[in-house]
């Protein structure tokens, strides 16, 4: 499906085409809590790179995270905001140039409920954090086993070639 975002001040505004659009993966470490996740946590979607139209792309900042496990390490992974409001946009790692991931929360087109969500990096949530894990939920105290593609193959919501 093609979705479309921007960020709050409208500034930037974006579309990608998704063939993994549900919000199902919820992300409690201190990068996405810190920089998206007022929460707890922040919600990517998989998107494809190559079909990423920007307008407002000059106010356009990125960065790569700080990993705290080792001094002055960087995270491979760019993530983009809007430098008028600080909107978090996406996160796009040139180890998987193909792939651009949006956050959920800078998506203005209805997205799918999804049926059961994957909690990942719960080792790193903040104490007051309590999540809702549902009957069916998964939960990873690090990354999980399946992709995000895997993901919506295992319940049938891959989104077909229709756009
Ligand atoms: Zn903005
Ligand atoms: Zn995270």
């Amino acid at each position: 499906m093609r979705l479309e975002g921007s960020c709050h001040c409208g500034a930037v505004r974006f579309s990608l085409t998704s063939r993994h659009p549900v919000p199902y993966q919820r992300c409690y470490c201190s990068i996405c809590r810190k920089t998206q996740g007022g929460g707890g946590y922040a919600i990517n979607l998989g998107g494809e790179a190559d079909s990423l139209d920007v307008s407002g792309r000059s106010h356009i900042r990125t960065f790569h995270a700080v990993m705290h496990e080792e001094e002055d390490a960087r995270s491979e992974a760019e993530r983009s905001f809007c430098g008028q409001c600080g909107t978090a946009l996406w996160l796009w790692d040139k180890r998987w140039p193909e792939l651009i991931h949006p956050f959920a929360s800078a998506i203005d087109t209805e997205l799918p409920v999804p049926p059961e969500t994957t909690h990942i990096m719960l080792a790193s949530k903040a104490n007051w954090v309590e999540p809702s894990i549902g009957k069916n939920d998964k939960t990873f105290d690090g990354y999980p086993e399946e992709a995000i593609a895997a993901w919506h193959q295992r319940l049938g919501l891959e989104d077909g070639d229709d756009d």
